[in-house]
């Protein structure tokens, strides 16, 4: 039998390359450090501009939020989620695992972002605006209408229902799209994998979103839903995979948290480092805050990405420098996780080269691990977060407690500091989680206490 080749070289040959593999084709939870973490600029032409032209595109739709959706009235159409310290979970993380986490344990809950609740609510809805503002300037109606709350009215919808929106989704990016664009008057069509929930489903169904389903996974969906709105010249594909309006959408949320931080009185600098940790899947939502992030806080901040056993496409693509030409069916894996949003086999090469050198490693985290972290934050913290959003706070735990994050904090001097450090976990969905599911997935954690 002939041996099974990827890009030039034998699977054994990569095993014997980055012998991590073979503990991550066994499914074993994983922690890795960059080597090329801090190198020269990254492989992305995007700029500081770009950020800051993404910021001020939100804040002038901001009038829009809150007529059309009142419950950004309260931040003055500002889309955006708090963050707040979590003594009580530090507490119970600290206990369980045996270990003192240095610093003191923040999260940000983007599950609980206005609208689409869920990380989502920043790039896939930034880019619905942009090309609802493009289309509404090439229709005249931007200089007839007083402010962007105009977005809101008979006169945008009859134009925006001429066009089309298409997306490929495990179901959060769907949602949100979905949700946006049909309150704007898009005709959208969510291109679904099999592993979106049938709740995020039906809840776009009665939005009057076109939903199509598929069996096999995300990246199938994708390119699916590429193909059919190619042949359709009135229709927008939001490509999660390329996407540069995504990810600078995702980019904003750093100096929102600049912000929150300096409310809060919380330093970062080279005595106080922030650490963050990011759910990951095609890698467009945590490269583009970690790319907002860098530009903000330099190398005072340290970023990593959290991933499920099963589907460590964004570590796989990094350490072996392959981005999207390999995928984790490749190391054996087969994709399939609870943590839907997360459930990406082939990451995004256009943010792989993003952050190349910005990214301070990949750790993975199993699927019952999801469910306990669930149940112990629903437990101390009365926080309610979906299966995704989870992944982060294994973060901490393996950073301190895990030779290679020790190696890490060695490497950069950080063994000193790290006892001012700040670590935030982004909490990335779970709001619109209906309560008889959420209920399950608590029950799930009291049943795999570990
Ligand atoms: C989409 C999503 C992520 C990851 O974002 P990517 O852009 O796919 O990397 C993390 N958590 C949740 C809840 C998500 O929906």
């Amino acid at each position: 039998m002939g041996k099974r080749m990827l890009e030039g070289k034998s699977i054994e040959e990569w095993l014997e390359d980055h012998p991590l593999l073979n503990e991550i084709m066994l499914e074993k939870e994983v922690f890795w450090g960059n080597p090329h973490y801090g190198g020269k600029s990254s492989g992305s032409t995007l700029t500081i501009e770009d950020v800051t032209v993404a910021s001020e595109r939100l804040n002038r739709f901001a009038p829009y939020f809150s007529k059309a959706f009142p419950e950004t009235k309260g931040n003055k159409g500002i889309i955006e989620s708090p963050l707040v310290h979590i003594p009580a979970m530090q507490h119970k993380m600290e206990q369980k695992f045996d270990i003192r986490i240095s610093g003191s344990v923040l999260v940000k809950c983007d599950s609980h972002l206005p609208i689409s609740g869920s990380i989502k609510a920043r790039g896939g809805i930034y880019e619905v605006l942009k090309l609802a503002e493009h289309l509404a300037a090439r229709h005249g109606l931007i200089e007839q209408a007083e402010t962007y709350a105009s977005f809101d009215s008979e006169t945008f919808r009859n134009v925006f229902n001429q066009y089309s929106i298409a997306v490929g989704s495990t179901g959060n990016l769907g949602l949100s799209i979905g949700i946006i664009g049909a309150k704007l008057g898009f005709n959208v069509t969510v291109h679904m994998s099999a592993d979106a929930k049938q709740w995020k489903k039906e809840l776009l169904r009665k939005k009057g979103v076109q939903v199509i389903e598929y069996t096999s996974d995300y990246s199938k969906a994708v390119e699916e839903g590429r193909r059919q709105a190619f042949s359709n010249p009135s229709c927008h594909f939001i490509d999660d995979e390329k996407s540069s309006d995504l990810f600078l959408g995702y980019s904003t949320a750093a100096s929102r948290l600049k912000k929150q931080l300096d409310a809060l009185k919380i330093a970062v600098d080279e005595d106080h480092p922030l650490f963050v940790y990011l759910p990951c899947g095609v890698g467009g939502a945590p490269g583009g805050i970690t790319f907002g992030l860098k530009m903000q806080f330099g190398e005072n901040v340290h970023c990593f990405f959290a991933e499920p056993t099963q589907s460590p496409c964004f570590l796989i693509g990094q350490m072996t420098g392959l981005q999207d030409k390999v995928s984790v069916q490749d190391f054996d894996l087969n994709n399939s996780t609870e943590a839907d949003g997360l459930a990406v086999g082939r990451p995004s090469s256009f943010v792989g080269n993003a952050v190349r050198h910005l990214l301070s490693g990949c750790f993975t985290i199993d699927d019952v691990r999801l469910f306990s972290f669930l149940k112990d934050l629903a437990d101390s913290e009365n926080m309610h977060m979906e299966p995704s959003a989870l992944a982060g706070f294994y973060g901490p735990i393996q950073l301190i407690g895990h030779s290679a994050g020790q190696n890490y904090l060695r490497k950069h001097n950080l063994q000193d500091t790290i006892k001012n450090a700040r670590h935030i976990i982004w909490g990335t969905g779970g709001s619109m989680v209906p309560k008889e599911i959420m209920e399950s997935y608590y029950q799930k954690g009291r049943n795999f206490d570990i």
